[in-house]
């Protein structure tokens, strides 16, 4: 049984390698071009006619662990797939397969209702509309999200949302079509028990896209990182998640497996880093030699492989251990890879930037938007020190006397 799922995930890598080599990376290039032609107002064509074509191979959704919508692969499985699809920035949507949709897809299979399921994961997973999760705001210090103000308040026969966010990826493109919502619904209960989620359409009145928040100087458009402000925005009491005073269960939940995701695809992406560098220092020669006779460009080559190999076995160890114990149990395996993976890839990037000179920070490679993307993971669902104090705290606890 083992030995036929592990052919089975072969043949999928070969399938997904070569998609990516027929129909990814070719287009990126035309992508840059059609994010420059239509900014926010519509998505780039050639990634509606990728989503197509791996849609038709049946490479679509791999990411759905224990489900039956899914393709039945386990966290382990999926790793090396999703590794792959990490080498360019643009493969995750082609797969169905990025974030912040995953998550969401994930939030939605666990914990929605039938009717949840029906409006808004069956037109996720078809890749027809895209989704968001506002969590993080401006006036607090987000990374404690005990600390999140917004308010989900019962008002009528629904709640009412009221409140700001901000870097909320995913809220410009103009297909996202739903938002995933955490506030409080109960600031007098327990510490953990104040916050729930909803669902929030973003075409409900009250909802405003205030402004995309610029990433080193980026839009990001057509998705972006946004500012959206919920000024008493009404929705209906079965746009709940789970129940009230649920939030944080969600959180736990839905971080797991996004997180891992995040730390395969920067594995990947720290792979195309170091094959970039290598092809370059073999040709680029100064001071009368190839730049890869150099020991101290040896010697960053070697540390680069060293540490994506190390990176790589604690993704998979953590993988391993989501499958075998949970996401819950798994959760400082999960915290150590967040703080690992990012961290590695902007090393890798830097690398390669170096090398290269000054077109290592130019438009002519992926290194700069590289690094700056592992440079914002460090941040995104989590900051490193919040998963070291994490770490720390369930080692500590090993020794209470
Ligand atoms: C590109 C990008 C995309 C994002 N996408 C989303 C999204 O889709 N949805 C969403 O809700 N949020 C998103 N975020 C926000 C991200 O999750 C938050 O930035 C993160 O949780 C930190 O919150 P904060 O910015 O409020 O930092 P703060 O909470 O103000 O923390 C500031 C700094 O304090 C330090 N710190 C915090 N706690 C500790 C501690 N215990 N010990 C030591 N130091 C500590 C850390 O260095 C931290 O960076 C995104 C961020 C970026 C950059």
């Amino acid at each position: 049984m083992a030995s036929q799922q592990t052919s089975r995930v072969e043949r999928l890598l070969e399938r997904v390698a070569a998609f990516m080599d027929e129909n990814v990376y070719p287009a990126e290039a035309l992508y840059k071009e059609q994010v420059k032609e239509y900014g926010w107002t519509k998505a780039p064509p050639v990634i509606e006619e990728l989503k197509a074509k791996a849609q038709a191979q049946g490479l679509w959704n791999l990411f759905l662990p224990d489900s039956e919508r899914g393709y039945g692969l386990s966290n382990r499985d999926y790793a090396p797939l999703c590794e792959l699809m990490g080498q360019s920035p643009i493969a995750p949507e082609a797969f169905n397969c990025s974030a912040p949709d995953t998550g969401n897809m994930e939030v939605l299979e666990r914990y929605g209702t039938d009717e949840q399921k029906r409006e808004w994961l069956e037109p996720l997973l078809a890749g027809t509309i895209r989704s968001a999760f506002a969590m993080t705001e401006p006036d607090v210090a987000s990374s404690d999200a005990t600390n999140i103000r917004t308010r989900i308040e019962r008002h009528g026969n629904g709640y009412r949302v009221h409140g700001r966010k901000w870097f909320i990826s995913g809220a410009g493109d103009p297909r996202c079509r739903i938002l995933i919502v955490m506030g409080k619904t109960d600031p007098e209960a327990d510490r953990h028990s104040q916050q729930s989620m909803i669902l929030v359409p973003m075409d409900t009145p009250g909802v405003r896209v205030v402004r995309p928040m610029r990433v080193f100087g980026n839009d990001h458009a057509p998705h972006g990182h946004m500012e959206v402000d919920f000024d008493n925005v009404q929705v209906p009491a079965s746009n709940l998640l789970l129940g009230e005073g649920r939030g944080f269960e969600i959180a736990q939940g839905r971080l797991g497996p996004g997180r891992i995701h995040h730390c395969m695809r920067l594995i990947g992406l720290s792979e195309r880093c170091l094959a970039i560098m290598c092809r370059r220092v073999k040709e680029r020669v100064a001071f009368g030699r190839p730049l890869a006779s150099r020991d101290t460009i040896r010697a960053d080559i070697a540390n680069s492989r060293i540490e994506i190999d190390m990176a790589r076995h604690l993704v998979l160890h953590a993988a391993d251990m989501m499958d075998k114990v949970g996401n819950r149990e798994a959760r400082s395996e999960i915290s150590a890879i967040k703080v690992v993976a990012p961290n590695l890839c902007q090393r890798v990037a830097d690398r390669a930037i170096q090398a290269h000179g000054a077109m290592g920070i130019s438009q002519d490679t992926i290194l700069a938007d590289a690094w700056m993307y592992a440079r914002t993971v460090r941040f995104a669902d989590g900051p490193d020190e919040v998963h070291r104090a994490a770490i720390s705290r369930l080692e500590l606890s090993k020794h209470e006397t």
